[in-house]
């Protein structure tokens, strides 16, 4: 079998040598980072590296980072009511969270479901910043959740501005930054967020590590209860050696975050271009806003996503469909879906998303692929029709 080449970076990337050592290393050692005795001491040190690591990742203090499992708990641990602002309890009554966010924020966290209001994006993948005034307008004591950069579209948000709207209106902010941290740049004061998300395994550390990252508001509430590690945020012996993993890979990511967008943006755009001119009817979704550099979301006019991620495998290519699948199935994209894109054309949509180690062999063979699945699918899904 010829080599695979793997466009699926935006569900998780390979680990980086750097994290790799790292974990290894702490895999090899005996204490828990609680324990007084110079074995627990040396795990703490370990876990503290880590967090040094990924706070400079974001420009925060180390002491503002709670590690978690991944994403998904750093969202459940930012989205819950009882928030603590300048020191005074602050309990939410509102969440406004965009129609594209990832499912962990569109549940609405802890904030029970008749709370949850989602907020407009336009056709190009924004959310607008008129609607989310006219929601803020509205009153109470609202929580603010919107992502850096969509994992589909790779549509960037204007957080920024976001901010500004969210803090004149006196709410708090959290933004899920899984798909940026380490791929763009992500200072937490410099984009004025309150509560920032970051997951280990989207950046080169290993799965089942994340993040949350504070800039003054806190939660009130732990995400889980016991043995009060992670400032009481959540219980648990830390995973010393994930943690350690995640550190060093933040690190290297930041490291050579600049020459590897630049790279993937020059290699995504020559992919889209070449698509393009050579798959008629080629649709880019948010390709007029501004996107990740490593992200493209294509849907083509009679091909089915279902159908094709199976041809692209046996193809030897890693693309995923659209919409989250963690069961593997595939569904309408709800982002997609906010977009306006009409179902038919949604239901084809395919998402490549590239990494540091790409090449252009690989972009190639994926050129080759899409003719291919292409010609073979339009014409059988033409004839069933
Ligand atoms: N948020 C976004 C935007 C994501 O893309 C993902 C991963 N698909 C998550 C959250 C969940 O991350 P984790 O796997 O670390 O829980």
């Amino acid at each position: 079998m010829s080599a695979r080449a793997y466009f699926d970076w935006n569900a998780t990337v390979p680990l980086r040598d750097e994290a790799r050592a790292a974990l290894v290393a702490a895999l090899g050692a005996t204490g828990a980072a609680s324990s007084v005795h110079a074995e627990g001491r040396a795990a703490r040190a370990v876990v503290e590296k880590a967090r040094g690591q990924v706070a400079a990742l974001v420009g925060a203090e180390p002491k503002s980072v709670i590690f978690t499992s991944g994403a998904t708990e750093a969202n459940m641990l930012a989205l819950t009511p009882e928030l603590v602002v300048l020191g005074k309890p602050y309990t939410c009554d509102r969440l406004l969270v965009s129609a594209i966010e990832h499912a962990s924020v569109l549940s609405g966290g802890r904030l029970a479901a008749d709370k949850v209001e989602r907020l407009p994006v336009t056709a190009e993948g924004i959310v607008g910043l008129d609607a989310l005034r006219a929601a803020m307008a509205k009153g109470g004591r609202p929580l603010v959740s919107v992502m850096h950069a969509n994992n589909e579209t790779g549509v960037i948000q204007p957080i920024a501005e976001i901010a500004a709207v969210v803090h004149d209106a006196g709410g708090v902010l959290h933004v899920d930054a899984a798909q940026t941290a380490g791929r763009i740049d992500c200072d937490i004061a410099a984009l004025g967020v309150d509560m920032l998300t970051i997951s280990s395994h989207k950046l080169g550390g290993p799965q089942g590590a994340g993040a949350l990252v504070l800039n003054g508001p806190q939660p009130a509430m732990p995400l889980i209860k016991g043995g009060g590690q992670e400032r009481g945020f959540r219980a648990g012996t830390e995973n010393v050696a994930a943690v350690a993993g995640f550190g060093a890979a933040a690190e290297a990511a930041a490291r050579s975050q600049d020459t590897a967008a630049a790279r993937m943006a020059a290699l995504r755009d020559r992919f889209e271009a070449r698509l393009k001119a050579e798959v008629p009817g080629a649709v880019i979704f948010g390709a007029g806003s501004p996107r990740l550099p490593n992200t493209c979301l294509v849907a083509v006019p009679g091909l089915k996503a279902e159908t094709a991620l199976i041809a692209f495998d046996l193809n030897g290519i890693a693309v995923s469909s659209g919409s989250a699948c963690s069961s593997g199935k595939v569904g309408a994209s709800h982002v997609l879906t906010a977009m306006g894109v009409e179902p038919a054309l949604a239901a084809g949509a395919i998402r490549v998303s590239l990494g540091w180690s790409t090449t252009e062999a690989e972009v190639e063979s994926l050129l080759n692929a899409w003719k291919k699945v292409v010609a073979t699918l339009t014409k059988r899904h033409a004839q069933a029709a």
